[in-house]
């Protein structure tokens, strides 16, 4: 007896009946049979590949191909990766007898696992967990599958008392959450899967690596410890989170390291504390509270915004931070969003805290009949929204509960849409790269299964966004020029994402990349056929007929205080001097020098004031050593400290000191001259520096 499987690129392989993945890649070479760690197999006739263990037997007319390490495959390193949170639970359990382990998925770029565990664990600890795993490595122990019936994987989960019990118990909460999940839907689990490596087992779906040995030295590292409570929730359990990484190469691990240390000294909660801009606190959790500092930032950023939002034809509104519960059941937001929403009572009436800017925009458009010669009209708001997140995943200004939005509705005729949409675009673009992001990634979703609207509303729509995406050009990357000397320009790429729209309507989704690779969703264009008619908003047309108009939500940073943590990651804290909490920082050499330094700043101030601009410009003229003033100065990161002493005094110089660099002795009056335009200009450094 044999079987047949088909190979990616068509060719027919004869296997022996029961023959696994593994050997079928074996038959086509031993390189391959080395290098596979698992497969993917599609049964005949069946359109759903999966991803299987080496030891999946084959059936006869199955389509396979061997997963491997070698290449970029996602699927690979997530087994991988899934593989090393195994061996990571076998060696604590080892090395902490009584160590209970819950869930241990592959994330981005690594693994975790949590715990709980009979002891606090330190950072101190994570360097033995690592000798233990590099043992159970090479140990090289097979990594099998079993497939259980409940009650003998309940038995081998469950306590001491029987005879194989390892006493797992958040294993046996899984399994009877299975269960329960089955019956509601009037079935039941039969069997579950195990996956044993020596005197480790785990519930798991799998696949997984053949051995442990194949994790390989010197690929895995424990980055760090957290809290997290058991799924999630802040009334269970409080377990230890142990995150770790893995990668094909040890040359691959060390170039990640690398980054995620220079992604450590870039981190914004730090830069937020040495730079005095923000702070959390315990009486608010998840809401930041912005010092002096932080808001001369912010208001650089918001006074940009503003200005260019003018430009671009938009008005500024402003609405409650409180409003009717009603108006959120109308709106839908109490039906999809209530649980993220926060709730007050005034006059004994239920009351809402708005997670979102629309209903409240929406108030002001019905306030008074629109006419079609109003439009488009475009509103901006910088929205306060707050939105419930758990604890758990607060992250510095990057995951918090209350945030500010730049956010805008336009309302316009359907004819109007597509220079809208564009206009928006442009503004998107255009905004990114005065920030000095120059690397936008862009998403079109489109219909979701679960929509409102016509057919014809929806095509409309998403004809517009495709049309407007397929005819935009943006300069060639590398900025070449052809025979003309003119720019060379290419098409706007983007990714198509269909079925991901918004339930009211498609939209367009704007990542923008950082100089660490990481991208950031910011901005979004999202069209609404929902809120008009849930709302009831019309204009009145040149036929003197009430119409609906179209609604474009758009937010163009996205959370103001999420991207002044991302501008502070990208450029390390070093921002470009037009955003600098502190542009200029004079240092008198000693007490005689002060009174020059002070003139230096007079004369910062007059060129401020002729150019209006606003420009921070101190003297640290305190008893300490130069050369300490020197070391804060830089650690405020302030990008110009000007020293000033004797021969500076008389040849009325400064010796700059500029991000770092010794410039030398330069002409006062050249220096202000300088900073100045660089901030009217709004130049920026390199991120990379
Ligand atoms: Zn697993
Ligand atoms: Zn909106």
């Amino acid at each position: 007896m044999s079987l047949q499987v088909t190979l990616p690129d068509g060719s027919c392989l004869q296997l022996p009946d029961g023959a696994t993945v593994g050997d079928a890649a074996a038959t086509i070479g031993p390189g391959l049979a080395k290098a596979a760690i698992a497969g993917r197999v599609t049964p005949a006739g069946d359109g759903d590949g999966a991803l299987v263990d080496l030891s999946h037997p084959l059936d006869d007319g199955d389509a396979i191909s061997i997963v491997t390490l070698k290449g970029d495959d996602p699927d690979a390193l997530e087994i991988m990766r899934h593989t090393a949170s195994h061996v990571m639970a076998q060696a604590v359990t080892r090395l902490f007898p009584g160590a209970k382990y819950a869930i241990g998925p592959a994330i981005e770029n690594g693994f975790y696992y949590d715990f709980e565990l009979p002891e606090q664990l330190t950072d101190a600890d994570l360097p033995r967990i690592e000798q233990e795993m590099a043992r159970i490595v090479k140990e090289r122990e097979p990594i099998a599958r079993a497939d259980l019936s409940r009650h003998e994987a309940l038995t081998l989960f469950g306590p001491h008392e029987g005879e194989a019990g390892i006493d797992q118990p958040y294993k046996v909460e899984l399994i009877e959450d299975l269960q329960t999940a089955a019956e509601a839907e009037g079935g039941s689990v039969d069997t579950v899967s195990v996956y044993r490596q020596g005197e480790f087992a785990d519930l798991c779906r799998g696949p997984h690596l053949p051995t442990t040995g194949k994790l390989g030295k010197g690929t895995f590292k424990l980055t760090s410890l957290a809290g997290a409570y058991w799924r999630g929730d802040e009334h269970n359990q409080m377990l230890t989170r142990i995150y770790g990484t893995a990668f094909p190469t040890k040359e691959e691990l060390k170039a990640h390291l690398e980054a995620l240390e220079l992604a450590r000294q870039r981190d914004h909660r730090r830069l937020g504390r040495d730079l005095d801009l923000f702070s959390f606190h315990e009486e608010g959790p998840g809401f930041p509270f912005f010092h002096a500092r932080g808001m001369r930032v912010w208001n650089a950023v918001i006074d940009y915004w503003r200005a260019e939002h003018v430009r671009a034809g938009y008005e500024q509104i402003s609405t409650p931070q409180i409003l009717r519960r009603e108006l959120w059941e109308r709106s839908g937001h109490w039906e999809n969003y209530k649980d993220n929403m926060y709730f007050t009572e005034i006059d004994e009436q239920p009351f809402a805290v708005k997670p979102m800017n629309c209903p409240g925009g929406l108030l002001i458009y019905k306030s008074r009949r629109r006419s079609y010669r109003e439009l488009p009209l475009r509103l901006a708001e910088l929205g306060q929204v707050h939105r419930h997140e758990m604890s758990g995943v607060l992250h510095g200004l990057f995951r918090v509960r209350y945030f500010t939005q730049d956010d805008a509705h336009i309302y316009c005729t359907p004819e109007q849409l597509e220079d809208e949409v564009r206009g928006v675009l442009h503004f998107m673009l255009h905004m990114y790269a005065a920030f000095g992001f120059e690397d936008v990634r862009i998403e079109l979703s489109t219909r979701p299964d679960k929509s409102i609207g016509s057919d014809e509303m929806w095509e409309r729509a998403e004809g517009v966004l495709t049309r407007v995406l397929d005819h935009e050009t943006v300069p060639a990357s590398g900025g070449e020029r052809d025979d003309h000397g003119n720019e060379v320009r290419v098409p706007l790429a983007y990714q198509l994402n269909p079925g991901d729209g918004a339930f009211y309507g498609p939209k367009i989704d704007f990542h923008i990349r950082d100089v660490m690779g990481r991208s950031w969703q910011c901005g979004t264009i999202q069209v609404d056929f929902a809120m008009p008619e849930r709302l009831d908003i019309s204009y009145t047309g040149p036929d003197n007929e009430e119409h609906r108009p179209v609604m474009i939500h758009r937010a163009l940073l996205g959370s103001i205080e999420r991207f002044l943590g991302i501008l502070l990651e990208h450029y390390g804290g070093n921002l470009p001097t037009w955003l600098a909490p502190e542009q200029v920082r004079i240092l008198p050499i000693a007490d005689r020098h002060a009174e020059y330094a002070h003139e230096v700043r007079g004369m910062f101030a007059g060129a401020a004031e002729e150019a209006g601009l606003p420009l921070w410009v101190s003297v640290d003229d305190r008893g300490e050593s130069l050369g300490k003033r020197i070391r804060e100065g830089q650690v405020h990161k302030v990008p110009y400290l000007l020293v000033v002493g004797d021969r500076e005094a008389e040849e009325r110089a400064v010796a700059v000191r500029h991000r770092g660099d010794d410039e030398g002795s330069t002409p006062a009056a050249d220096v202000v001259e300088r900073i100045v335009d660089e901030v009217r200009e709004r130049r920026l450094p390199s991120p990379a520096d």
